[in-house]
């Protein structure tokens, strides 16, 4: 393979490693604080997990207050706008006050145009594979595109790979699943499900009262989220070879009439690092969603016609966090814990997936409802110019499961891309960063940091 010594000779302000829900943030971020910004990405497009077909968890505590705006709001503004979103909508017997589905391509299209827009420079097909630093901080970054090994160069980097790949690779400290046992949750992958009769399948399929929502061309309300167990088919699922337990889950969420997100599938003791192990997971998770799919089309009403898309990737919700200048956890959650160098607030519950792969729980955050990310979480510590955001900040088992869902991604991701362009264009360091300085330019961009009477245009539904 041909070496080059840089892919670009330029030398950027900020690289941001990984563009799923929390590089776009990062990206999109420092951009519009004017810094030269390069985002790169193995895959050919954007949106890492949230191109799987999923909603965006969540903005609202479960009292009923939006805590979270900045671009995670504009995003769902611009996809309502298109049709790609139907906004916020109430649960009523939910475990969340509000759900906010996207479609996952119209997610995708309309990010790659927001990044175009704002000038960042999209590396496709391109991964990180080294980090050269020298005494905490990173010198420039080792990628493998098309047909070469070549050096990036910036000022800043942002680690948004979920997996923590540039913190590791850069010498930072990292923690890869449960202490002691190394544990992570299961992996799974999503089922589109097109051709449905969403109304007739949510009648059949719903243990707890949906969500719907009207939208422009549909005559009545269409069900955008329910969920709920199989039970009452496990002996068919057994005999089917679909699970290999009973009483399996399932979370379905759409913004289309005849489409649905299907979220029932599990597979555990695959650590997403190892990518052995996440290609056998690819191979049985599509068999898998191939039989439930046949499942649904012989057995539930609604999906007579549909047919089945498993998607293309599998899902990683746990693997690698780094060990920040603050670790986020269990007893913060459990407050809902507010810091004087907050970047933001989230307020999903815990969500754990358990490593056994047979069951899942919510635990509610405590106090009003909302945590403060503080901006200590985001640095890997000893290093002056390298910042982790989204799955990957710095957080024990527990609190992941709660940091890693999109919205407080995004807050993160947006966190992490001003920080990096201020400090790349005051030539400070991250930490050194003034935290005032941080929070104002968060402020103007629409961050809700808990202090503000407001913040951005806020639609707060009634249940
Ligand atoms: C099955 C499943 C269901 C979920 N359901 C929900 C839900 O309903 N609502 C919700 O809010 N959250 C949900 N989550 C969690 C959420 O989707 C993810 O945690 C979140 O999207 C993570 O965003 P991220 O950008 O930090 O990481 P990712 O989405 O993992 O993106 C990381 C990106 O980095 C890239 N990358 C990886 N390694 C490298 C490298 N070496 N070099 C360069 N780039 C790299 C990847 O290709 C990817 O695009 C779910 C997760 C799973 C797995």
């Amino acid at each position: 393979m041909a070496v080059t010594e840089n892919l670009i000779d330029e030398k950027f302000d900020v690289l941001v490693a990984g563009g799923g829900v929390t590089g776009i943030a990062a990206a999109l971020a420092a951009a519009r604080q004017g810094a030269r910004t390069v985002l790169i990405e193995p895959r050919p497009f954007i949106g890492g997990n949230a191109a799987t077909g999923l909603c965006i968890h969540t903005y609202f505590t479960r009292y009923g207050k939006q805590v979270v705006f900045g671009i995670a709001q504009e995003i769902v503004d611009r996809l309502t706008e298109l049709g790609g979103a139907v906004g916020h909508v109430p649960m009523p017997q939910g475990y969340v006050y509000a759900v906010t589905p996207v479609d996952a391509d119209l997610f995708r299209m309309e990010t790659t145009a927001m990044l175009a827009e704002a000038g960042v420079v999209i590396l496709y097909n391109t991964t990180l594979v080294g980090a050269d630093s020298i005494g905490g901080e990173v010198q420039r970054v080792q990628v493998c595109s098309k047909n070469r090994l070549g050096y990036l160069n910036a000022k800043t980097f942002i680690d948004a790979t979920g997996d923590a790949d540039l913190a590791l690779m850069a010498g930072a400290e990292c923690r890869e699943g449960w202490a002691g046992t190394g544990a992570m949750q299961p992996v799974s992958m999503m089922l589109r499900a097109v051709s449905v009769d969403t109304a007739r399948a949510c009648e059949a399929l719903a243990e707890f009262t949906p969500a719907y929502a009207t939208k422009k061309g549909c005559d009545k309300p269409i069900p955008i989220y329910f969920h709920g167990t199989f039970t009452r088919w496990n002996k068919i699922l057994r005999d089917m070879g679909v699970y290999d337990h009973d009483d399996h889950q399932f979370w379905t969420n759409t913004v289309w009439p005849n489409q649905l997100n299907i979220n029932a599938s599990r597979m555990a003791n695959v650590n997403g690092n190892d990518p052995v192990a996440l290609s056998q997971a690819t191979v049985e998770l599509t068999k898998q969603l191939q039989k439930l799919g046949q499942f649904l089309k012989e057995h539930i009403p609604g999906f007579e016609n549909a047919s089945f898309i498993p998607n293309a990737f599998v899902g990683v919700r746990e693997t690698r966090n780094i060990r920040g200048e603050y670790e986020l956890n269990e007893e913060d959650i459990r407050a809902g814990r507010k810091f004087e160098d907050s970047v933001g607030q989230a307020c999903f519950p815990v969500d754990i997936h358990h490593p056994d792969g047979k069951s899942q729980e919510h635990i509610d955050i405590g106090g009003d409802g909302a945590y403060d990310l503080p901006y200590r979480a985001l640095i890997p510590r000893g290093f002056t110019n390298l910042l982790a955001a989204g799955r990957c900040v710095s957080a024990t088992p527990y609190a992941h499961g709660a940091t890693r869902n999109m919205a407080p991604c995004m807050t993160t991701g947006e966190a992490a891309g001003i920080a990096a362009a201020l400090a790349a264009q005051g030539n400070t360091t991250c930490p050194q960063l003034p935290i005032e300085l941080l929070q104002s330019r968060l402020r103007q961009a629409g961050v809700y940091l808990g202090d503000q009477v407001s913040a951005g245009a806020a639609t707060v539904p009634s249940k």
